[in-house]
């Protein structure tokens, strides 16, 4: 008995397996010499229903938030397209305010990502309210 509780011990910290059949499914009746389905796991072979201490770390998150942050933040802020980083830089220099500034390079974008380039028009839009 020693013996057997060892062995079911040690595979259940390898896998996770059912601590009282070790993962067949069935345990073995020792009075008739048959088999029926494990009353723990009900013949899964899987723990499920008690919790494991070295799962405690699969729930700190603290080791992820940073990449996960990075990866949120990551926005395209600066035009894509020559004509859209010059007109940027246009917006960068012109006496506007930092949110107006800020407004008309999302503008830039934005229309990038529908427009796939920076048209003319839009270009001549954007330098009419520069000054
Ligand atoms: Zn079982």
């Amino acid at each position: 008995m020693v013996m057997s509780a060892r062995r079911d011990y040690k595979e259940a910290m390898e896998i996770d397996s059912c601590r009282v059949c070790g993962g067949d499914g069935r345990i073995t009746n020792s009075f008739g010499g048959g088999s029926k389905s494990c009353p723990s796991c009900h013949g899964s072979g899987r723990r499920s229903n008690e919790p494991l201490f070295r799962d405690v770390t699969k729930t700190k998150e603290s080791h992820h938030k940073p990449t996960n942050r990075v990866a949120r933040v990551e926005k395209q802020t600066t035009p894509s397209s020559a004509s859209g980083l010059v007109l940027a830089q246009e917006i960068s220099r012109s006496t506007l305010s930092e949110e107006a500034r800020n407004r008309l390079v999302r503008e830039i974008i934005e229309h990038e990502e529908t427009h796939g380039m920076c048209t003319k028009t839009f270009v001549r839009k954007v330098r009419k309210q520069l000054g």
